[in-house]
């Protein structure tokens, strides 16, 4: 029962904040998206480029990058360009954003989004794992933020971060992965209010998303979740639209916004594990 008002205010903000948006807002905006040649990075880059922005996209395999930069140009982008590499290696994430001065002279948006590979089970005691992601899924996107700042500030910009319900609460089997994600949050929500008692017009949008049908999460979680994922395009739509919005937060899908059900749940695990084990 006292959910039921809540739940209605939020979804009637939500409507609310989707009449402001404009796809036009986007239109010749020059935007980085890491993470981009599979799941919600290539969606989202196939929305700006209906939107007609600039886009330069990154990840590992340059074949897929380079199908989706042909499909890019296809869908209307006022330009698409693609880097390849490991975000483990700091030299990339700098080099990204340096090519975007050089394509473009500048910069309007920064989508933070790709992850490294991790498993879905019990935490193994591997540190290194969890060095090798924290650098893959937290110090780059600190890297790229720190090199893409001076552009962001000319711009008046804005630093979308794709981060998960997981960086948010503890959930089982997915403790480094959880770990990147609360590092994100703790570092972009503190930086947002430096920012914003400096004068600096430059936002941050912290993405908090639950469970999205990309391939990635078929494969390691679908096994385990009660309800079919969310779909990525509109997931990435929102993301867009957030971003443009200059949002502190959104949570897709919106019932990602319901932390209290998923906290009261999880305590109430923590607390069916310590009976189970007593
Ligand atoms: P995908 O696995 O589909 O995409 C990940 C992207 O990152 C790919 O483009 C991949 O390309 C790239 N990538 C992987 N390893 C590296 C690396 N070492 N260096 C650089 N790039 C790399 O992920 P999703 O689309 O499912 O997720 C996107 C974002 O959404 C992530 O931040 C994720 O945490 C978040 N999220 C997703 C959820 C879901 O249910 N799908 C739920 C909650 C949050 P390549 O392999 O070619 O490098």
């Amino acid at each position: 029962k006292i959910l039921v008002p809540f739940v209605g205010l939020v979804l009637a903000f939500c409507f609310y904040s989707k009449e402001d948006f404009n796809p036009e807002m986007l239109k010749g905006k020059r935007v980085i998206v890491t993470g981009a040649s599979t799941g919600i990075g290539e969606q989202m880059a196939y929305h700006l480029a209906r939107m007609g922005a600039h886009v330069l996209i990154t990840a590992r395999t340059e074949a897929k990058l380079q199908k989706v930069v042909t499909r890019c140009l296809e869908l209307g982008a006022a330009s698409a360009h693609f880097m390849n590499g490991s975000m483990e290696d700091m030299a990339l994430a700098e080099d990204v954003v340096k090519e975007a001065k050089h394509l473009w002279g500048g910069l309007d948006m920064l989508i933070l989004n790709h992850i490294g590979y991790t498993y879905f089970n019990y935490f193994d005691g591997d540190v290194e794992h969890i060095r090798k992601l924290l650098e893959i899924n937290f110090l780059s996107y600190v890297a790229m933020t720190v090199s893409a700042l001076p552009m962001l500030k000319e711009s008046g910009g804005s630093i979308l971060v794709v981060s998960s319900k997981a960086g948010k609460i503890g959930i089982p089997f997915v403790a480094p992965y959880s770990a990147t994600k609360f590092a994100l949050d703790g570092f972009f929500s503190s930086l947002r209010q430096e920012l914003i008692i400096k004068n600096i017009s430059v936002s941050i949008t912290l993405c908090i998303l639950g469970h999205i049908a990309t391939e990635t999460a078929e494969k390691t979680v679908s096994h385990v979740m009660q309800k079919p994922g969310a779909p990525k395009e509109e997931c990435a739509l929102e993301i867009i639209r957030s971003g443009a919005l200059r949002k502190r937060e959104l949570y897709y899908p919106y019932t990602a916004h319901c932390l209290a059900i998923d906290l009261a749940q999880a305590s109430l695990l923590d607390e069916s594990l310590e009976n189970k084990a007593g």
